[in-house]
C-alpha cells in the first residue's frame, strides 16, 4: 500500500506528469495526444485508483496476478493491462481481466494465453517484450530474436500483436536510458515496417517516472508511471 496519498498530493503529482508530458512531446514535436498515459498501480489501494480515474487516469496497468483480482470488482471502468511478469500457469485467471497483455515475453506465454483466449472466446492485446540492455537477469526477447518471435506469435488465435514493451536497465540519470529507447524505437520501427500479418505495431511501452520524458522524446505511444503519480511505494 501506498502511504496515505491526499487527494490534493495527487492532483499536484497529476498535474506535474502532464506537465512533463506535454513539454517532453513539445521537444519532440509531437502531440501529447499521440501518447498514452499508463497509471502503473502496484500497491495503490482502489479508492486511490478509483480518484486517479475520477480525475482522468484512462489506463492502468498491475503486475501482480493477485493484487489485479483483489482489486478488480472494486474498480471504475478504466482500461487494464497487465504489466508484471506473468507465469504461465497464472493466464487463466487473467484472461478475461484485462485487455492487454504487456509482458510478453516467451513463446510458451504467447501459446497459453492464445490457448485461454481461445477457450474463453476472447482476443487479447498483446505487447512483446524486448531485453533492450541484455540483461541476463531480466525476461523478453532479445533484440535479434524479436522478429521471428512476433512471426510465430502472430499466427496464434486469439492474440493480437500490438507492439513492443521495453524496461531498460536501471540508471542513475535519465539520459543514460536514451540509447536503449531509441534502439526499441529503431526495432519498433523496423518491425513494423516488415508488416507482418495480423500484427499491428502501434504502440512502443516505454518509461517510468524516472525516465519518460526521455521515453517520449524517443518515440513511446505509451508510458508506464508509477511513483510520479502516487507517491513511493511501501511495501508490506
Ligand atoms: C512499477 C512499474 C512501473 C512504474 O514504475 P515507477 O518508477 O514507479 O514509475 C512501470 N512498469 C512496470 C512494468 C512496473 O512494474
Amino acid at each position: 500500500m501506498t502511504e496515505k496519498l491526499s487527494a490534493e498530493e495527487f492532483d499536484r503529482n497529476y498535474e506535474s506528469v502532464l506537465e512533463r508530458l506535454a513539454a517532453a512531446s513539445r521537444r519532440a514535436g509531437r502531440s501529447p495526444d499521440e501518447i498514452t498515459l499508463l497509471a502503473a498501480t502496484k500497491t495503490v489501494d482502489a479508492d486511490t485508483i478509483n480518484y486517479a480515474v475520477d480525475k482522468g487516469i484512462t489506463h492502468i496497468g498491475e503486475n501482480r496476478v493477485q493484487e489485479l483480482l483483489s482489486k478488480f470488482d472494486s474498480l471504475k471502468p478504466v482500461h487494464r493491462h497487465f504489466i508484471g511478469h506473468l507465469q504461465t500457469n497464472k493466464v487463466r485467471d487473467i484472461i478475461d481481466k484485462v485487455e492487454m497483455i504487456e509482458s510478453v515475453d516467451s513463446l510458451r506465454l504467447a501459446n497459453e494465453i492464445s490457448k485461454q483466449a481461445v477457450r474463453s472466446e476472447r482476443s487479447v492485446d498483446v505487447l512483446l517484450e524486448v531485453n533492450i540492455g541484455g540483461e541476463p537477469s531480466k525476461s523478453g526477447f532479445a533484440p535479434e530474436e524479436t522478429e521471428s518471435a512476433l512471426r510465430e506469435i502472430s499466427r496464434l488465435p486469439g492474440i493480437r500483436v500490438k507492439g513492443l514493451m521495453a524496461i531498460p536497465p536501471a540508471a542513475d540519470l535519465p539520459e543514460e536510458t536514451r540509447k536503449y529507447f531509441r534502439n526499441m524505437y529503431k526495432l519498433f520501427i523496423d518491425m513494423r515496417d516488415k508488416k507482418i500479418d495480423n500484427s499491428i505495431m502501434s504502440v512502443l511501452s516505454m518509461g517510468m517516472s524516472n525516465d519518460f520524458d526521455v521515453a517520449v522524446e524517443e518515440g513511446a505511444t505509451l508510458v508506464r508511471v508509477g511513483t510520479s503519480l502516487f507517491g513511493g511505494r511501501v511495501y508490506k
